[in-house]
């Protein structure tokens, strides 16, 4: 499509030759969301599709749902990037990796494998995951005889969120790159993906300043950004009488929309998507997010939405 006639939502701006990412989560925080509809928000997830095989980054609640509605299946999934374990995005990681281990069943590719990369925190969520499932794991590796094995499947990679670039993966296909981000007290981390056609940093879930992200995400093609409406949910959550210590995580943790604009500004990205919307409220107008965020941005501005090809 002339991307000069194409409506916003169709516009793609990043995807280019096999590689092609898609938001399978827009919302960020705590809820549960209706999943009709294109224009609905779910939780935290991000998907990049290279030549068919398929990186996660992260896996919020309704993501496993969009994967299928964007058009894959789980054993596509070769990769599954935690920027940290915030429940809004783990969620549906046990889910994902389950599924993918169970959907490629029986050997049809016994090299078929998975890695979950993911900060301090994510060999805790493996270890549950392996326990809530140990019937369902036993059951199908020996009556049901499903090959590979859960554990030559599925490889957990859990790591200290560096201070500076750390290379997780280099391949000729997939390169990806972590760097710490301040989260409050949560072990957190940001990504940087690199594929032969695309070059994507995702921030996860950052508070501004203390950290290093900035600079990481310099020179990335497109830069996937967190964003708060800070005054608003502010307002919102002190009227409704709301902890204050939650208050706080909200806004100390989290990026403001100018503050977005700022480290795209700094980081001299063309493209900025705001994702992890808070409020992800559907009503709040995409108008509204490029106009907190244009004083401090003159870039591109794209306000992800679930199952949107960027
Ligand atoms: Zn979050
Ligand atoms: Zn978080």
């Amino acid at each position: 499509m002339d991307s000069s006639t194409a409506t916003p939502e169709e516009r793609t701006t990043v995807s280019r030759g096999d590689t092609k990412v898609v938001v399978l989560g827009s919302h960020g925080g705590q809820q549960i969301t209706q999943l009709t509809g294109s224009h609905l928000r779910c939780g935290t997830s991000m998907l990049i599709d290279v030549g068919g095989e398929v990186t996660v980054v992260d896996c919020g609640c309704g993501s496993v749902h969009r994967l299928a509605e964007a058009g894959y299946d789980a054993h596509q999934v070769r990769t599954v990037l935690v920027t940290h374990c915030h429940a809004d995005h783990v969620a549906e990681l046990g889910s994902l990796v389950s599924f993918a281990w169970s959907s490629g069943r029986n050997g049809a590719d016994p090299d078929r494998r998975l890695d979950v990369y993911g900060p301090t925190g994510t060999g805790d969520y493996e270890a549950g995951l392996k326990r809530s499932l140990a019937r369902s794991i036993a059951d199908q590796e020996g009556p049901l005889a499903q090959t590979p094995p859960f554990d030559a499947f599925a490889t957990w990679h859990e790591f200290t969120p560096p201070p500076t670039t750390r290379t997780l993966v280099e391949r000729p296909d997939l390169v990806v790159q972590a760097i710490r981000v301040r989260h409050g007290s949560m072990p957190s981390v940001g990504y940087r993906v690199r594929t032969p056609d695309v070059d994507v940093a995702i921030s996860g879930d950052r508070g501004v300043g203390g950290d290093s992200f900035d600079a990481f995400a310099a020179g990335a093609d497109v830069l996937v950004h967190e964003v708060i409406d800070r005054p608003l949910v502010t307002g919102v959550l002190e009227a409704e009488g709301a902890a204050p210590s939650f208050v706080r995580h909200l806004v100390d943790d989290h990026t403001d929309a100018p503050d977005v604009g700022r480290t795209a500004t700094a980081a001299g990205v063309d493209t900025l998507v705001l994702y992890h919307l808070i409020p992800g409220n559907p009503a709040i107008t995409d108008d509204r997010w490029v106009d907190l965020v244009r004083p401090t941005y003159d870039g591109a501005i794209v306000v992800a939405r679930d199952l949107m090809v960027i």
